[in-house]
């Protein structure tokens, strides 16, 4: 079978075309596979999603290509579409639209790239929830809002976009980017001055049309870079998306949002300020219930709020002074469990700690002077456990 003919290529603003069905089969999940003469449906390929849209009233989920061959996977029966039928097409304008901007809006990083710091593109993915970009070099955050303010003064000079097919024997002392070697006619797009590079997709004709460039976020990635961008209208709607985010927050925290990080700041360190002031209120009623409990007694447990966990050792630690019997604090609460640091002077604390173990499925551990740990039940039968071990 010879390939299909790209009818994007020469038409990327064409979202209706006419075809003659070459071939239909069923998919194995139900769907048909149908091979058209020519179509305007792209298909996935060089890290680019596929188009979708409708063939002859049912929906195309996908086209893939093989060969040459464009195969769109659609959703009907196998006696909907038939071998010669004469079939009309639509592709989903908005996402083929979109696509254009971001794929061109590559284009121009990638030339940038390449003029700017001598890095090149490794990689990039095109999919409808995120845009990806491999770089070969790292970059800084001053290049990276170069490269950014670079490509978008590409887009205001508003430059044409030239795609065409060229010969080899064309090709010769020509320089152009290209991951692969090829030998035949190779369709080269041109931005002048910005980029040239093989490439099989539709573009934007002109850059104006795609709108914005925004780089997102850059992580180290296999040596280079791996740049998230967005162009055109999902750029728009993302920024969009942000400003909504920060209105909220500016009316939450009744600040203009160019004061929005003062004021984050400043709650985390009121916040900070409380944490304190409630770590030593919880401290100083600890070491109050710990000074209640009468000298003279052999044991010393305390039962009290959810505390840090430094202000209840140095609680443990206290009583340890005063008491030869088990010394122990119990945070928190009968619904939720406590969370206890025991000691016993003069003896192993995990053997106490053994027996919450053993009869109440407590979790925990530490050294023969000191036992940390957890356990889920009520106040009364802990009690009961440790008086246990004091008969
Ligand atoms: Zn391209």
């Amino acid at each position: 079978m010879t390939g299909t003919v790209k009818l994007y290529d020469d038409a990327p603003y064409e979202k209706e075309f006419t075809a003659v069905v070459l071939d239909v089969k069923e998919d194995e999940d139900g769907c048909v596979l149908v091979i058209l003469d020519r179509t305007l449906f792209f298909p996935e390929e060089g890290g680019q999603s596929s188009d979708t849209g409708i063939l002859s009233g049912f929906e195309v989920l996908h086209a893939s290509i093989k060969e040459g061959v464009i195969t769109h996977r659609v959703r009907c029966a196998l006696s909907d579409i038939g071998t010669g039928d004469e079939v009309t097409g639509h592709i989903d304008w908005e996402h083929r639209f979109s696509n254009m901007q971001n794929h061109t809006g590559e284009h121009i990083l990638s030339g940038l790239l390449h003029d700017m710091f001598h890095s090149e593109n490794k990689g990039f993915h095109l999919s409808d929830n995120i845009v990806t970009l491999d770089t070969s070099k790292e970059l800084d955050g001053n290049m990276l809002v170069m490269l950014e303010s670079r490509a978008n003064e590409v887009i205001y000079k508003d430059i044409p976009v030239e795609c065409r097919y060229y010969a080899p024997e064309e090709l010769k002392g020509k320089e152009y980017r290209s991951k692969i070697e090829l030998k035949e006619d190779i369709r080269l797009v041109t931005i002048p001055g910005v980029d040239v590079c093989a490439c099989c997709a539709p573009h934007v004709s002109r850059t104006g049309e795609i709108g914005i460039i925004k780089i997102l976020r850059a992580i180290r990635y296999k040596g280079g870079m791996r740049l998230t961008i967005l162009a055109g209208r999902r750029a728009y709607e993302h920024l969009s998306h942000l400003q909504d985010i920060t209105d909220e927050l500016s009316h939450v925290l009744s600040e203009s949002t160019d004061k929005l990080k003062d004021a984050v700041e400043r709650l985390l360190r009121e916040n900070g300020e409380y944490r304190l002031r409630i770590k030593n209120e919880a401290g100083r009623r600890l070491e109050e219930a710990a000074y209640a409990i009468p000298a003279d007694s052999h044991d010393a447990v305390i039962f009290t709020e959810a505390v840090d966990n430094t202000v209840q050792r140095n609680a443990v630690n206290m009583l340890v002074r005063d008491h030869k019997g088990i010394c122990a604090v119990f945070a928190s609460d009968d619904a939720g469990g406590y969370n206890f640091i025991l000691s016993h002077p003069g003896q192993d604390a995990r053997i106490i700690s053994g027996l919450l173990k053993e009869k109440l499925s407590a979790r925990g551990g530490g050294s023969g002077e000191m036992v940390q740990g957890n356990v889920k039940a009520s106040r009364e039968d802990i009690l009961r456990v440790l008086n246990i071990t004091l008969a």
